[in-house]
């Protein structure tokens, strides 16, 4: 594949500019314009709005559409910003570029569709030919498709990069899953990885927000990113986030976005083995799926609690807890897993989930109580 390095998305020591950041969704000219403003006082050079949404259900805010472009023409010549929007049809592609956005993205959920990025990846071709002639690069960052195949996200890949284009970015922003835990969408950072392993001349940056889900998420997703390598990256910020129309538990303000920023460690290339850094990877993706059991085992545990309360049983049952301690152990020692150690474990897992339970009885009034008087 014929790639260009995004060298202004790529971070380096001293460089703090590696970030595309706005809304989610551009909503209106005001709140467009105004986060625009912030954002480029807080030093972020690249702006992002989504016009066209992808939403999960109908019914939900689905995007402003063509009429947006203006607003980001606004940004462009207000603050001098690039601009970046998602596409994912022909008619985007038409639009976005008649209309001077500088970096198109593919979303995860076009991504998982070849014939959808085959139709974008013909238009960009025709788009190519008139950019070409007034020497206007088009760069085009393809998110992960929605499910884990790292085979279909290459392909988007080669789809857009056979069109002729050259600078080409991948987006990381994590798997979607039918359990809800920790994560929005699961990180599962060895695709990346292994997409950077098969292509390695390829900018990869990370999306934290949609990864988390939610805003206390970023920094530490954020910070994991930079710490694997990755090249910068793509965060959600909304003026006033809390009354946004999409996304809104994600989105941060401008000037939190400047406050993590500030806050991120940039590594030096460091003269830790690759090894080293591979074992660590692994450390890291086993405690998130480690702490993700654990807030699952916490929730079923709490709707125990509300059974358990409705029916008027006790939150302590000793025999079937005993139990559940004689299974495991065993479990554990086929396992080769210190016994003394498993049993630690559990009891601290068990004095949590007897705590949730009280709390769940403490909190809902007696009177709501079925069959107790
Ligand atoms: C977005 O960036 O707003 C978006 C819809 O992202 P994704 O395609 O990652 O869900
Ligand atoms: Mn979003």
């Amino acid at each position: 594949m014929n790639l260009k390095p995004l060298d202004i998305l790529t971070v380096t020591e001293n460089k703090k500019t590696f970030v595309i950041a706005g809304p989610c969704s551009a909503e209106s000219l005001e709140q467009t314009l105004n986060t625009a403003k912030e954002l480029e006082l807080q030093g972020v050079k690249i702006f992002r709005a989504g016009l066209w949404k992808p939403r999960t259900k109908p019914g939900s805010f689905e995007g402003v559409g063509k009429k947006g472009i203006e607003w980001l023409q606004k940004v462009k010549e207000s603050t001098g910003m690039l601009i970046a929007t998602e596409v994912a049809n022909e008619i985007h592609v038409k639009e976005a570029i008649k209309g001077g956005v500088d970096i198109l993205w593919i979303g995860a959920r076009t991504t998982a569709n070849p014939f959808a990025v085959q139709e974008i990846a013909d238009e960009l071709k025709i788009q190519l030919k008139s950019t070409n002639k007034k020497n206007r690069a088009i760069t085009v960052l393809i998110k992960n498709p929605v499910n884990l195949d790292l085979d279909l996200w290459i392909g988007a890949i080669e789809r857009v990069s056979n069109a002729g284009i050259k600078e080409i970015g991948a987006i990381h922003r994590g798997f979607s899953t039918y359990e809800k835990g920790l994560f929005r969408n699961l990180p599962h950072w060895h695709i990346p990885i292994e997409l950077k392993r098969r292509i390695p001349q390829l900018t990869i940056l990370c999306d934290p927000s949609h990864i988390g889900g939610k805003r206390e998420l970023i920094h530490l997703i954020s910070q994991q990113a930079l710490d694997m390598g990755f090249s910068g990256l793509m965060i959600e910020s909304h003026i006033d986030p809390t009354n946004a129309l999409s996304d809104k538990d994600q989105q941060i303000t401008p000037e939190s976005l400047k406050n993590i920023i500030d806050q991120l460690v940039i590594r030096k290339i460091t003269d830790t083995s690759e090894s080293l850094k591979e074992l660590r990877r692994e450390i890291d993706e086993v405690d998130e799926r480690f702490l993700d059991l654990l807030s699952q085992r916490m929730a079923i545990s709490r709707e125990i609690g509300r059974y358990k309360k409705e029916k008027n049983i006790p939150v302590l049952q000793p025999i079937r807890y005993d139990h559940l301690v004689t299974n495991r152990i065993a479990q554990a020692a086929e396992l080769m897993v210190d016994k003394d150690f498993i049993k630690q474990v559990l009891e601290a897992i068990h004095e949590e989930s007897v705590r949730q339970q009280l709390e769940i009885f403490k909190s809902t009034p007696k009177n709501s109580l079925k069959g107790t008087k």
